[in-house]
C-alpha cells in the first residue's frame, strides 16, 4: 500500500499524458529518493496526467504517453530501459519516433554520448526545476521538432539533435527533498529517506557522486528538523542520505535530535549511507544503536596511507583502529570496510597493506564481527581520474582472488563486484557516440557479457580503448561539451597534483 504525503490532483481536465519511468522493479522505485521526487515536483503540476512506470508494472492507467522521463543512475540501465520501450511498443531510436524520451540522472549528466541516439534530450545535473521547464515546453509546442529547438536553449537540457556546449545545473538545497510517498512495498519498507546533503566535499579523485556534484551543499538545520518530523508522523522508520552526510555542519545534531526522541520512548529506526571513518563518535553511534542500527559501513577505499593520499582520502590508520574501537565499546555489532581494487599506481604492497589491516583489526578486535567489500576502480568521466584506464582484466582478478583468499584464511568475508562488469561500466562510462549501435547490440543478443564481447566484434569496437587505456591531457574527451564546473583545468590540476603525491612518496 502506498501512502501520499502530499496532496494529489487526480482530475486535471487534460490529455497530456506524461510516464515516470524508473528502470527497475517496483520495490526498487519506492526508495529512490530522485525518482519519487521528481514525480512530485511533476504530479502538482496543473494540466498533465502522470504516471509512474517500472519494470514489473502489469498494467498502465493511460495506454499511451506523449513524454517518457526515465531517471538513469547506473551504467547498465540502459539495458531495462530498451525492454521497457520496447513492451510499450515504443521505438528505441528518437529519430524513429514522435512521442519525446528523456533521461536524467547521474550516469547520463557525467556522459551522455552512449546513449545519445536513443533519447530525445538529457537533464544535465540536478533536474527539480528545469523538469518543470522541460515538460511544460513538451506540453505546448505544436510538434516534436519544435519541442527539441525549445529544449535546446535552456540551460542544463541537452539535446542531441542540437549540439552545443551545455552546463550542468546545480540547485541551491534550500530545500529538504524527501520520499513523498511511502510503501510497505519498498526495498526499504515503510521508510522515510530525506536528503541532507548533496555532494562531498573530499574529492576523492575517482568520485562521480563528489565532483558531480560540487560545490558540497547543506539543507539548513530547520528544515532538516521539520522534515524528519514530517516523516516521523507519518512512519518510525527514516534514512538519512547523501554522499558524506557526517560532512553536515549538523550532523552531530539531528544525531542527538533523534536520541533524545528516542530516549524519551519514541520508538524509531534509524539507518545511514556510509560515513567516512572520522565521523565515528561515541554520539553519534550511541544514537545508531539507540535507533536499531546493528552495523554500519565505513569506506576506507584503499589499504595504504600511501595509496590513499594518491587518491585524496586522506586517512589514517590510526583513526580505522580508533573508528573501530569507538564503535565497538559503544555496542555495534560490527562494520563493513568498502575498498577499491586496481586504483591507479596500485601495487601488490597496497593489497598486503589490506590484509594486514584486517589482521591487525580482527586480532584487536575480537568478536567483533569485520567484512570488506571491493569493487574494482572504473574510470569516470568528468572526474581527475578520467584519463586513467583500468588495469587489465585478468591482472584485476588475480588480485581480486589473492584478496578473498587471504581474507578467507582470516575468517572475514570479503564481497567483490565482478570484474568482468565494471569491465563493461568502464567502456560505457568513456564511451563515446560510436557506441550507440553497439549497445542496441548488447540488448539485442540479451545483455549478458557474451552479448557485450559479441556486439564489441560485430561492431568492430577496440572496448580496450575506452576502458584500458591511458588518456592524455591534449586528447578531445567525448563528454568535453558539458561544463561540470568546476572544469576540465581545474580537473587536470587535481590529476597532477594527486599524481604529485605519488612522486614525492616515491622519493621519500
Ligand atoms: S569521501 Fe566518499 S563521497 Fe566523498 S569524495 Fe570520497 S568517495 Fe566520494
Amino acid at each position: 500500500m502506498e501512502k501520499y504525503l502530499y496532496q494529489r490532483n487526480t482530475s486535471k481536465n487534460s490529455d497530456f499524458v506524461m510516464w515516470m519511468a524508473f528502470p527497475g522493479i517496483y520495490s526498487f522505485s519506492m526508495s529512490s529518493l530522485g525518482y519519487l521526487w521528481m514525480f512530485k515536483t511533476l504530479d502538482e503540476l496543473e494540466g498533465i496526467n502522470i504516471e509512474r512506470i517500472c519494470s514489473d508494472t502489469e498494467k498502465t492507467v493511460y495506454p499511451k504517453p506523449d513524454l517518457m522521463g526515465f531517471s538513469f543512475s547506473f551504467d547498465m540501465d540502459f539495458l531495462t530501459i530498451f525492454s521497457m520501450l520496447e513492451k510499450y511498443g515504443i521505438p528505441l531510436k528518437s529519430k524513429d519516433r514522435d512521442i519525446i524520451v528523456f533521461a536524467g540522472g547521474p550516469v547520463v549528466s557525467a556522459n551522455p554520448e552512449p546513449y545519445r541516439d536513443f533519447f530525445d534530450f538529457f537533464i544535465i545535473g540536478d533536474g527539480e526545476d528545469v523538469n518543470i521547464k522541460a515538460v511544460e515546453i513538451c506540453k505546448n509546442a505544436t510538434n516534436k521538432q519544435e519541442a527539441l529547438k525549445l529544449l535546446s536553449e535552456v540551460d542544463g537540457i541537452y539535446v542531441p539533435v542540437y549540439p552545443q556546449n551545455v552546463k550542468k545545473l546545480t540547485k541551491k538545497l534550500t530545500e529538504c527533498i524527501y520520499t513523498p510517498i511511502i510503501s510497505d512495498n519498498a526495498f526499504f519498507k515503510d521508510t522515510f529517506i530525506l536528503e541532507m546533503s548533496r555532494g562531498c566535499a573530499n574529492r576523492c579523485g575517482f568520485c562521480l557522486a563528489s565532483y558531480l556534484n560540487l560545490p558540497l551543499r547543506c539543507v539548513p538545520y530547520e528544515e532538516l528538523l521539520n522534515t524528519i518530523e514530517l516523516g516521523l508522523s507519518n512512519t518510525n522508520k527514516i534514512a538519512l542520505l547523501g554522499a558524506q552526510i557526517s560532512a553536515h555542519p549538523h550532523f552531530n545534531d539531528v544525531c542527538k535530535y533523534i536520541y533524545d526522541k528516542i530516549q524519551e520512548g519514541q520508538n524509531i529506526e534509524m539507518s545511514v549511507s556510509s560515513l567516512r571513518v572520522d565521523a565515528i563518535t561515541p554520539d553519534v553511534v550511541k544514537t545508531f544503536v539507540a535507533a536499531g542500527q546493528k552495523n554500519t559501513t565505513l569506506a576506507i577505499e584503499a589499504g595504504s596511507e600511501r595509496l590513499r593520499k594518491v587518491i585524496n582520502k586522506n586517512l589514517s590508520e590510526e583513526q580505522i583502529f580508533n573508528a573501530v574501537k569507538i564503535a565497538r565499546d559503544n555496542g555495534l555489532k560490527g562494520l563493513k570496510f568498502y575498498g577499491m581494487i586496481g586504483l591507479p599506481t596500485e601495487t601488490y604492497e597496497d593489497l598486503e597493506a589490506i590484509i594486514n589491516l584486517a589482521k591487525r583489526l580482527k586480532q584487536e578486535n575480537k568478536g567483533f564481527d569485520i567484512s570488506f567489500g571491493f569493487s574494482s576502480f572504473v574510470p569516470k568521466a568528468n572526474t581527475p581520474f578520467q584519463w586513467f584506464g583500468r588495469v587489465n582484466t585478468k591482472s584485476l582478478e588475480e588480485k581480486s582472488n589473492f584478496l578473498k583468499k587471504e581474507l578467507h584464511k582470516l575468517g572475514i568475508t570479503a564481497h567483490i563486484s565482478s570484474i568482468k562488469w565494471d569491465y563493461w561500466q568502464a567502456v560505457l562510462s568513456r564511451g563515446d557516440a560510436t557506441l550507440c549501435d553497439f549497445i542496441l547490440e548488447v540488448y539485442r543478443q540479451g545483455g549478458k557479457l557474451g552479448a557485450f564481447k559479441a556486439a564489441a566484434k560485430k561492431y568492430n569496437i577496440d572496448t580496450d580503448y575506452f576502458a584500458c587505456s591511458d588518456w592524455n591531457f591534449e586528447q578531445k574527451l567525448p563528454w568535453d561539451f558539458i561544463d561540470i564546473n568546476p572544469g576540465k583545468e581545474f580537473l587536470k590540476q587535481e590529476n597532477q597534483r594527486l599524481k604529485g603525491f605519488e612522486v614525492a612518496i616515491n622519493k621519500a
